[in-house]
């Protein structure tokens, strides 16, 4: 199984920015059916602000949780509107529980990534079937964690990849309850989350970072 550390963190990052960067309009048109036509747009500036940060960190020297702590605060600094602290704590609370670990096992990230749901939990005072990312979030994160033993590690992680695929189609049939898609009410049913989108995006490519 793979070993995660300060590479791993940079690659996930990196192909995230490309893929925000190439689905800007997507995700954008997606909030503009639901909220305020911006996730795109948020996204895309907070996580080129990492890209360009990124070079400046001595990833060399830097703890896990050092780094994802950095990632974390620019990301807050830089997405903005409702997505920003949410996107910002997850990334800042993965190492919650890390000391001065430069690596760790598999289980102990599944553990990590457990830890940024809870912040998003936290942050956004969510709970299920509010149709935010905390409905694709949550389960595929619990389906790694129930299944961390599994000797085939890299088919739990494809199973992942389709809790995450099917929490977010059932995540377009919610009845908005959070942040601005709420006041669209029963408007707001059938209608693709952002957020969803984009966490979606983040799931896909950990897994298939972790596959290789
Ligand atoms: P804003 O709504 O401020 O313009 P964005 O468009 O960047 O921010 O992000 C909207 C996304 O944030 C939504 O699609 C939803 O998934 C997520 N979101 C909004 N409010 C909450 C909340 N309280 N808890 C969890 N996620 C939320
Ligand atoms: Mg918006
Ligand atoms: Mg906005």
């Amino acid at each position: 199984t793979p070993t995660i550390n300060n590479q791993i963190i940079q690659t996930i990052v990196t192909q995230m920015a490309e893929k925000i960067h190439q689905e800007k309009d997507y995700l954008t048109e997606l909030d503009s059916a639901i909220g305020d036509a911006d996730h795109g747009v948020n996204m895309d500036i907070g996580f080129q602000a990492v890209l360009q940060q990124l070079p400046q960190w001595d990833l060399d020297q830097l703890t896990l949780k050092a780094l994802v702590k950095k990632i974390g605060f620019t990301l807050l600094d830089k997405i903005g509107g409702a997505s920003g602290p949410l996107y910002g704590s997850f990334f800042m609370q993965l190492g919650k529980d890390l000391t001065d670990e430069k690596t760790v096992d598999l289980p102990t990230f599944y553990q990590m990534l457990n830890n940024g749901t809870a912040a998003i939990e936290k942050r956004g005072k969510v709970a299920l079937e509010e149709k935010t990312m905390f409905d694709v979030l949550q389960p595929t994160v619990k389906y790694l964690i129930d299944h961390e033993a599994e000797p085939d590690y890299q088919q739990t992680l494809t199973n992942a990849q389709k809790v995450a695929q099917e929490a977010f189609d059932h995540t377009t049939t919610l009845f908005p309850k959070k942040g601005r898609a709420a006041r669209l009410g029963e408007k707001g049913v059938d209608k693709a989350d952002p957020g969803s989108a984009s966490i979606k995006f983040l799931i896909n490519i950990i897994c298939d970072t972790l596959k290789d």
